[in-house]
């Protein structure tokens, strides 16, 4: 399985931008689920969202995210691939509550401008919270930084990423992100990364050691965020 996902990686993380909307499309696709395209322009040129929809209850949705236009394994090519591993677990559950929404954004990188317009349009639903995978697939932990850390902590610019675009829109948002050894961390104390990284669950898997890669253990993750969300909390 771990080799299966770093095969992944490096064929995704090849690949230009317009080819890697085709994989996730055809990832989709292939595990018969329903994607679709939201073509957009910002200012910074043509841009495509790639998303599928679950349930029609639009009054209380969760939405998954993960960028796609990243330039490395790190950011984002490993959490684009995570999520495509989970996504049809997390969207065909039986969840009674939520609707889910997953969404592969572009133009993460300039502004979150994929995340900005996917919100600008699709006002029906009412997004009850964003789940943000970013920055994946590297280091042997599993961290989650959650939107109440975030806004109480000066250094929000060191956190750029679509969940910054959530955050805008009034959703509460949680980025989940590997890497960090919790030894980094600790000695980088003083400047304060430490503070705001709330270490989650320790995972086994570390890149560069071809270690596996615990699919089953993100979609518990996961699929514990949404039943979270989904209660209000
Ligand atoms: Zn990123």
């Amino acid at each position: 399985m771990a080799d299966q996902y770093i095969n992944d990686v490096v064929l995704f993380n090849g690949l230009d931008k317009r080819n890697k909307a085709n994989f996730i499309i055809k990832r989709l696709t292939e595990k018969g689920l329903n994607p679709k395209l939201q073509s957009f322009s910002s200012c910074f040129g043509e841009g495509k969202n790639i998303y599928v929809e679950y349930g029609n209850n639009y009054e209380n949705t969760t939405i998954i995210s993960a960028h796609y236009d990243g330039e490395s394994f790190f950011d984002n090519s490993g959490g684009v691939i995570a999520l495509l591993n989970v996504s049809k677990e997390i969207l065909v559950n039986e969840f009674s509550s939520t609707s889910l929404v997953l969404l592969f954004t572009d133009q993460e990188e300039t502004y979150q401008q994929g995340a900005a317009n996917f919100l600008r349009d699709n006002c029906k639903y009412y997004f009850t919270k964003n789940i943000n995978i970013d920055g994946f697939g590297i280091g042997d932990e599993l961290y989650k930084v959650s939107e109440l850390v975030k806004n109480s902590n000066s250094e929000i610019d060191l956190f750029l990423c679509d969940s910054d675009e959530f955050l805008k829109f009034g959703i509460p948002s949680t980025t989940y992100f590997s890497a960090f050894s919790n030894d980094y961390l600790k000695s980088n104390r003083n400047n304060n990364i430490y503070s705001v990284f709330v270490k989650y669950h320790s995972e086994s898997f570390y890149f560069k050691k071809y270690s596996p890669f615990n699919t089953k253990s993100l979609f518990q993750k996961l699929n514990w965020e949404i039943n979270k969300s989904s209660k209000h909390e």
